[in-house]
C-alpha cells in the first residue's frame, strides 16, 4: 500500500505548477469519505468542488457509466446519440428551458452562453449591442472571455489583450447596475449565490430589479448556476427559489456527478441564434457524460433529497455555530443548501489556507472561497454521521490554529 511508482514529487517534476496539491493523494472514494494512497481516512466535506452531489461511487451512477461503456463512448456531433437526447429532455422538462447545447466544463458553458447572447443581439439589433455587464468577485471560468467576464482582475493579469466591451459593477447593488445598463447591452450574467467569490447569496429583491433591468434594455438575463445547480441550494435550480427565471443557465459542476459535462439551456427563440455551423465542440453531449448526468439528474431532482438538502444545511449551520461559540473563530456564517461559508473573524482575515491544512492533517477536506472564507460543498447525501464526525475534526483544527496563532 505504501510503496507507489507515483507521488507529490512526481507532480512538481511533471505537471505544469499552476496548482499546488497538498503531499497526500486520495485514491479511493466511497460516500463521503476518502481514503489515500497511506490507507488514511477522510471525511469530504470538499465534494470535488460541488461536484460530488451524490458522493463517491454512487452505485447507480457506477452501474450507469459501466452500461454505457458496454455500448458507445463517443461519436462526435457529426451524430447524435440517445443519452444526449434523452438528457436534453429531461432538462428542459425540468426548466424554463426549450433547447440544450451540451459541452464539458463550466467554462465552455459560460463560454457558450456570452456567445449566444452576442450573437442573438447581433442577429436582431446589430453589431453596437455586445456589451456584457457582469459582478465584482464574480467566477465564471478560465478560458480568456471567461476570466475577462469574472469579476476577479487577478485572473486576468498576465493574459491581456483580452476581449472588451465588458464591464463590471458591484453585487447587490442594484443602483450600480442601473447605472452602467445601457441599450448597448446585450447580456448581465450573474451567479444566483457567488460561489467562489466567498459564498454571497443574491438578494431576492436584487434578483428581480435585475431581471426587470434586463427587460427594459432588451439584454438577456444569464444565469451562472455552474455552482449552485442540481440540488446544492436545494432546490434543483436556484432560480427557482430565487422566483426569477434567466434567458440562459449555464450548468456543469454536479451535473455530472465527477464525470466531465457542462450544458446551456435556453429558450428556442435564443437557441436560434446558434444556427448550424456558429458554435460546437468535439466531445460536447459525449454517451458517457450524458447518460450519468441523466442519472445525476433523476436522482438528484427528487423532493425528499432536496429536503434533506436543507435540513443538512441545518445541521452544518448549528454545528459551525457551536464551534464559533466555543473559539470566536468565524465573523458569519451564509449558506444557501449545502453550499456553505464561514467568514473567519477580523483577527484572523487572510488564515484560510491554514484552516485548510490543519483539517486536512487531522482528517478532514475542506475547501476555501479566497483567504478569508472556509467553504463546503459535501455531498447533497452525506449521512448526518459523516457531518457530526467531520465537524469534531473541525474544532479541532480550529483550536490547533488558535493555539499556534496565541503563541506566535
Ligand atoms: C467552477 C465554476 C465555473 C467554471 O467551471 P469549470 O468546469 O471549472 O470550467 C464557472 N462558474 C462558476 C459559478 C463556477 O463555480
Amino acid at each position: 500500500m505504501t510503496h507507489t511508482a507515483v507521488s507529490r514529487d512526481t507532480f512538481d517534476e511533471v505537471m505544469v505548477p499552476n496548482y499546488n496539491p497538498p503531499a497526500i493523494i486520495p485514491v479511493r472514494g466511497e460516500g463521503s469519505r476518502l481514503w489515500d494512497q497511506q490507507g488514511r481516512e477522510y471525511i469530504d466535506f470538499a465534494g470535488g468542488i460541488a461536484v460530488n452531489v451524490l458522493g463517491h461511487r454512487h452505485p447507480a451512477l457506477v452501474k450507469t457509466l459501466k452500461d454505457q461503456a458496454d455500448k458507445v463512448w463517443h461519436l462526435s456531433n457529426v451524430f447524435t446519440n440517445e443519452p444526449a437526447l434523452e438528457l436534453a429532455r429531461k432538462l428542459t422538462g425540468r426548466t424554463f428551458a426549450d433547447q440544450v447545447f451540451f459541452c464539458n466544463s463550466g467554462a465552455e458553458a459560460n463560454e457558450a452562453a456570452f456567445k449566444l447572447a452576442r450573437k442573438y443581439a447581433h442577429d436582431h439589433q446589430g453589431a453596437g449591442k455586445h456589451e456584457i455587464i457582469a459582478f465584482n468577485q464574480a467566477f465564471h471560468g478560465r478560458t480568456l472571455f471567461t476570466v475577462s467576464v469574472g469579476g476577479q482582475a487577478k485572473y486576468r493579469e498576465g493574459f491581456e489583450p483580452v476581449p472588451a466591451g465588458i464591464s463590471h459593477v458591484p453585487y447587490n447593488d442594484i443602483e450600480a447596475l442601473r447605472n452602467a445598463i445601457s441599450e448597448r447591452t446585450c447580456a448581465v450574467v450573474m451567479e444566483p449565490v457567488q460561489g467562489e467569490g466567498g459564498v454571497v447569496p443574491a438578494d431576492p429583491e436584487f434578483a428581480r430589479a435585475v431581471r426587470e433591468l434586463c427587460d427594459e434594455h432588451q439584454a438577456l438575463l444569464i444565469f451562472d448556476e455552474v455552482q449552485t445547480g442540481v440540488g446544492r441550494t436545494g432546490s434543483l435550480y436556484a432560480y427557482e427559489a430565487l422566483g426569477v427565471t434567466p434567458d440562459i443557465l449555464t450548468t456543469a459542476k454536479a451535473l455530472g456527478g465527477g464525470f466531465p459535462i457542462g450544458a446551456m439551456p435556453t429558450r428556442r427563440e435564443i437557441a436560434k441564434s446558434l444556427n448550424i455551423g456558429s458554435h460546437g465542440t468535439t466531445y460536447g453531449g459525449n454517451p458517457l457524460g450524458c447518460a450519468v448526468a441523466k442519472a445525476v439528474l433523476d436522482i438528484v431532482d427528487d423532493p425528499e433529497l432536496l429536503d434533506g438538502v436543507k435540513r443538512k444545511q441545518q445541521l452544518f449551520v448549528e454545528q459551525l455555530e457551536a464551534i464559533n461559540q466555543r473559539h470566536h473563530c468565524f465573523r458569519e456564517i451564509r449558506s444557501a443548501g449545502l453550499l456553505i461559508g464561514a467568514e473567519l473573524a477580523e483577527n484572523l482575515q487572510g488564515q484560510a489556507p491554514k484552516f485548510l491544512a490543519a483539517a486536512r492533517d487531522l482528517g478532514l477536506m475542506l475547501l476555501v472561497a479566497g483567504p478569508n472564507v472556509l467553504r463546503m460543498t459535501p455531498s447533497l447525501i452525506i449521512p448526518d454521521e459523516d457531518i457530526r464526525a467531520g465537524m469534531a475534526l473541525l474544532d479541532q483544527a480550529v483550536a490547533r490554529v488558535l493555539e499556534v496563532e496565541n503563541c506566535a
